[in-house]
C-alpha cells in the first residue's frame, strides 16, 4: 500500500517561511522610514499595479470588499437601482450593493461557470443600472458580449475581478472593461498579501478622483475635504510585499497554469468530472486559476476520500450561491447554479503544491471512481 501524503488545500504559513529574509527586510526598510500609511511604498505599489494591468488609475485599499463598496458609491446609487450579478460569487458582491442602497440581483451560471450573459439579459428590468460580473477562478468573462449589453441597454459595467489579477479576454486584462473594478490581495489571492489588502482599477478619472476621496476622509491629493469619505487605505507594509512579489507574479502565474495543465491530461478521461476549461483551450482566453473548481459525482464521498488520503479540498463560498442566503430575502430559482453547487469541489491549486503532489493528488481521484462506480 502506498503510503498517505499531506497536501493541504491551502498552506498560510509557508507565505512567510518560504520568503522570510525578504520579507523581513522589506518591513525593515518600510518600517525604518516611518513611511506606513499613504507613503511611497504605496505609490509605487499603485503605479505598477496600473502598469502591469494597463489600467489608467489604481487606489490601494484596505480590501476588495471595500473597493467595491467605494466605486459603487463613487458612481453613485439610488434606492432600489437594481445591479446584476452572478449568484456563484462572494456575498461581498452583492453586499457592496445592498450597503449603497442598491438591490443585488443574481442571475445564473452559463457553461464555464462565468455569468450567463443570456440570463443577464433575461433580468434586465426598468430599475437596472449596472452589470457586475465576477471574473471567477481567474477568468475574465466573455466581456465583449457583456458590454455590448450593458452598452444596448445603457446600463454601467464593473468588475469583482478579486480573483483575476493578471487573467485576460482577447488580450486586455480582467479589471479594465467597465467603469471600475475590485482585486484582492487577501493571503490566498494570487497575489496575496499578509492580512487584509485590495485595490480599485479604473479607467475614468473624474471617478478615480471620487474613489481616492472616498477611501481617505473624503479628501483630495492636497488634502482638501470634498466629499464625506471613510478611511480604507492600503497600508505600506503591505504595499511593499504586494510589490516585491509582483516581480515575479508572472512566474506564479505560469506555474499555476502548468499545474492546470497536469490535473487536464491526467483528470479529462473520468466521465465522473467537469474539469473547467484547459490553460490553452480557448485563445480569446487567459486564465489565471486563483482556484482549480471542477464538477464531481459523489462530491462528498470523494471530499471524504481524498480527506482521508491527506488531500485537502474546499467547497467554495460555503458551498452556497449568493441567491441560496435566503435569510437575506433573496427568493428565486437558478436551476444551473443550483446544480453546479451539488458537485462543485476545488481542489490544490498553488505553488506550494510540486508535480509530485499533483501526480498524487490525480492518482487518489482516478482510484476513487475506479472503485466506488
Ligand atoms: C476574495 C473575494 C472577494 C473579497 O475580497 P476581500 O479582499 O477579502 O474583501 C470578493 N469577491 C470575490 C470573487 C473574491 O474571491
Amino acid at each position: 500500500m502506498s503510503s498517505i501524503k499531506n497536501v493541504p488545500f491551502f498552506e498560510y504559513p509557508r507565505l512567510w517561511s518560504d520568503d522570510r529574509e525578504n520579507l523581513l527586510k522589506i518591513i525593515d526598510n518600510v518600517s525604518s522610514t516611518g513611511g506606513f500609511i499613504m507613503q511611497k511604498a504605496l505609490i509605487e505599489f499603485e503605479s505598477k499595479l496600473s502598469d502591469y494591468t494597463k489600467s489608467n488609475f489604481s487606489v490601494g485599499v484596505g480590501n476588495a470588499t471595500d473597493a467595491m463598496e467605494i466605486f459603487l458609491e463613487a458612481i453613485g446609487i439610488n434606492n432600489n437601482d437594481e445591479i446584476i450579478i452572478s449568484s456563484h460569487t462572494m456575498l461581498a458582491t452583492a453586499s457592496a450593493i445592498k450597503v449603497n442602497g442598491g438591490v443585488p440581483v443574481p442571475v445564473d451560471i452559463g457553461d464555464d461557470n462565468l455569468i450567463s450573459a443570456e440570463s443577464i439579459e433575461d433580468s434586465i428590468t426598468e430599475r437596472t443600472i449596472g452589470i457586475m460580473p465576477t471574473q471567477l477562478n481567474g477568468r475574465t468573462c466573455d466581456m465583449e458580449r457583456i458590454n455590448k449589453i450593458a452598452s444596448k441597454n445603457n446600463l454601467f459595467v464593473v468588475e469583482d475581478a478579486a480573483q483575476a489579477l493578471g487573467s485576460k479576454f482577447k488580450g486586455r486584462h480582467a479589471g479594465t472593461f467597465g467603469l471600475a473594478s475590485c482585486i484582492s490581495f487577501f493571503p490566498a489571492k494570487v497575489l496575496g498579501c499578509l492580512g487584509d489588502a485590495g485595490a480599485v482599477l479604473t479607467q475614468d478619472e473624474d471617478l478615480y478622483r471620487r474613489i481616492y476621496q472616498i477611501h481617505d476622509h473624503g479628501r483630495d491629493i492636497n488634502g482638501e475635504v470634498k466629499r464625506w469619505g471613510r478611511n480604507s487605505r492600503l497600508d505600506n507594509l503591505q504595499a511593499a510585499i504586494l510589490s516585491s512579489k509582483l516581480v515575479n507574479y508572472e512566474d506564479v502565474v505560469n506555474r499555476r497554469r502548468e499545474i492546470a495543465q497536469m490535473y487536464q491530461e491526467r483528470l479529462e478521461d473520468l466521465e465522473q468530472l467537469k474539469l473547467p476549461p484547459a490553460p490553452n483551450s480557448d485563445p480569446n482566453h487567459f486564465d489565471v486559476y486563483q482556484n482549480y473548481e471542477l464538477e464531481a459525482e459523489n462530491r462528498d464521498q470523494l471530499k471524504d476520500f481524498l480527506s482521508q488520503n491527506g488531500i485537502g479540498t474546499l467547497i467554495q463560498w460555503g458551498g452556497m450561491a449568493v441567491h441560496q442566503f435566503t435569510n437575506l430575502g433573496f427568493d428565486v430559482s437558478l436551476p444551473k447554479t443550483e446544480n453546479f453547487f451539488k458537485k462543485c469541489i476545488m481542489i490544490p491549486m498553488n505553488i506550494f503544491i510540486n508535480n509530485s503532489d499533483v501526480d498524487y493528488i490525480c492518482e487518489k481521484i482516478v482510484s476513487f471512481y475506479k472503485n466506488n462506480v
